[in-house]
């Protein structure tokens, strides 16, 4: 496995690759939902690059920037055992290397709903540093979970609307035995709260299970679930259809139900797609 700190060296390198490139971003503290986008672009690719930033501009003031969990040295091994050719590991001034930066916008609207609403200028950070990291890589294809599902909606939106040749590979949600999507800030969890924070994937199995026995009705639905999440101090719980439009009535194969929340000091979100 290759690794590299300085886009231009990966720049240069990748230009002697012949064949398919798998691309994997990352903020690192690697678990099985990181695994399984990494294995899948290596099945599926001649070579495959991950990189770990943990990106400052997509944090607001007061987030867990400072404390997110760092594990570089394991996270090396976990990529070299699972096939990775290319690791990218760039500190924040290999990638932001400028005050006065050319800068990219979330979409106004969608851009600024659900996560962007409770994390305003959130999606503007992700999508400058996914443009930024797929010019380093360019990649055939690039890997993303949707267990954050409204990234994964605005990164194609942006490879559609900035016309980036790359295609984009949405991957399911891995979760815990016991429901819980695995994430990165789980570590951050004590036992109690892991507890509590099994509520969220909870609501969103009775929210199958009330369309699995026929129920449409967002509302309802909606109602159900906050009634098993009363313990979770919740920002929002939310059904969309696939373009995060709010819906008032669920379509089979066209509908995401989405929730963030606090379990302690901890934000979770999670999802389903039905
Ligand atoms: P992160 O390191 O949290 O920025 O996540 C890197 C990528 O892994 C993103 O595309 C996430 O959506 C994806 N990911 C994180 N957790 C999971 C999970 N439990 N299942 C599937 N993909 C995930």
């Amino acid at each position: 496995m290759e690794i590299f700190s300085k886009p231009d060296d990966l720049i240069n390198y990748k230009k002697t690759l012949k064949g398919s490139v798998g691309f994997v971003p990352t903020m690192g503290a690697l678990h099985n939902g990181h695994i399984s986008l990494i294995k899948r672009s290596v099945q599926e690719n001649d070579h495959t690059i991950v990189s770990i930033f943990v990106n400052p501009t997509q944090f607001l003031e007061g987030e867990d920037f400072d404390k997110y969990p760092k594990k570089i040295e394991a996270d090396s091994k976990i990529c070299e055992l699972a096939g990775v050719d290319i690791l990218f590991l760039p500190t924040k001034e290999d990638i932001y290397i400028n005050s006065d930066e050319v800068l990219i916008n979330a979409p106004k609207i969608k851009g600024y709903i659900l996560e962007g609403y409770h994390r305003p200028g959130h999606f503007d950070g992700v999508l400058r540093v996914v443009l930024k990291l797929f010019n380093i890589t360019s990649p055939t294809k690039a890997y993303f979970g949707k267990k954050d599902a409204q990234q994964l909606y605005l990164i194609e939106k942006m490879k559609r609307e900035l016309f980036l040749d790359i295609e984009i590979v949405p991957c399911d949600i891995i979760r815990e035995e016991n429901g819980l999507a695995m994430s990165s800030r789980n570590v951050y969890l004590s036992p109690t709260e892991r507890n509590q924070a099994l509520l969220i994937s909870r609501a969103l199995k009775r929210a199958s299970n009330l369309i699995i026995s026929g129920q449409r009705d967002a509302k309802k639905i909606k109602e159900y679930m906050m009634d098993v999440l009363k313990e979770i101090r919740i920002e929002y719980v939310e059904i969309t259809d696939r373009d995060f439009n709010k819906t008032d009535e669920i379509k089979i194969g066209e509908s995401i139900i989405l929730i963030a929340g606090y379990v302690g000091d901890t934000r979770l979100i999670d999802n389903i797609w039905v």
